[in-house]
């Protein structure tokens, strides 16, 4: 079967880089599924969960945002942020999350809020990131 190269990086280090059967994108427009031979591309994602295929695996990764661009050779994700869910940190992304939601309910001033916002949301996709990756290892235990 046909696959293509993915590269998913930040500016900080590669998260992932394999040959892979499909992947499926959070783009600003909505979910984004690529095959090989896809015609090239060039689009910004929203945060949301990368999921990728290479034979019977399927892993995903939390993006907090970036850029997807189909080349004739490769798949390239430049993300802000981004995590294989098995490399987030759930406490962590709770007391992000916590701590977002606090500024929200209390309005200091001089409150960012879209910052809040902003923080907010990559906690949520990354404990959701979390979940989706439990439900798809059951589901692939039952079969
Ligand atoms: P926090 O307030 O916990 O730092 P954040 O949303 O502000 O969260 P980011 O600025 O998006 O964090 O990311 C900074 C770095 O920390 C990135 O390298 C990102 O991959 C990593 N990171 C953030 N949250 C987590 C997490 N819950 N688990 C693993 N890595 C994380």
């Amino acid at each position: 079967m046909a696959t293509f190269k993915l590269d998913v990086v930040t500016a900080e280090r590669v998260v992932y880089s394999d040959d892979v059967d499909m992947v499926v994108a959070p783009g600003v427009e909505g979910q984004l599924g690529i095959l090989p031979h896809h015609a090239p591309l060039m689009t910004m994602l929203q945060p949301g969960e990368l999921l990728v295929k290479k034979g019977t695996e399927e892993s995903c990764i939390a993006i907090t945002g970036g850029y997807l661009e189909v080349r004739p050779d490769r798949v390239v994700v430049l993300a802000d942020a981004a995590e294989r869910a098995e490399d987030i940190d759930v406490c962590r992304a709770e007391e992000a999350m916590k701590r977002a939601q606090q500024r929200l309910k209390e309005r200091p001033t001089g409150l960012d809020a879209t910052r809040a916002e902003a923080a907010l949301r990559r906690a949520f996709i990354r404990l959701q990131t979390v979940e989706k990756a439990k439900q798809r290892r059951a589901r692939l235990h039952r079969k």
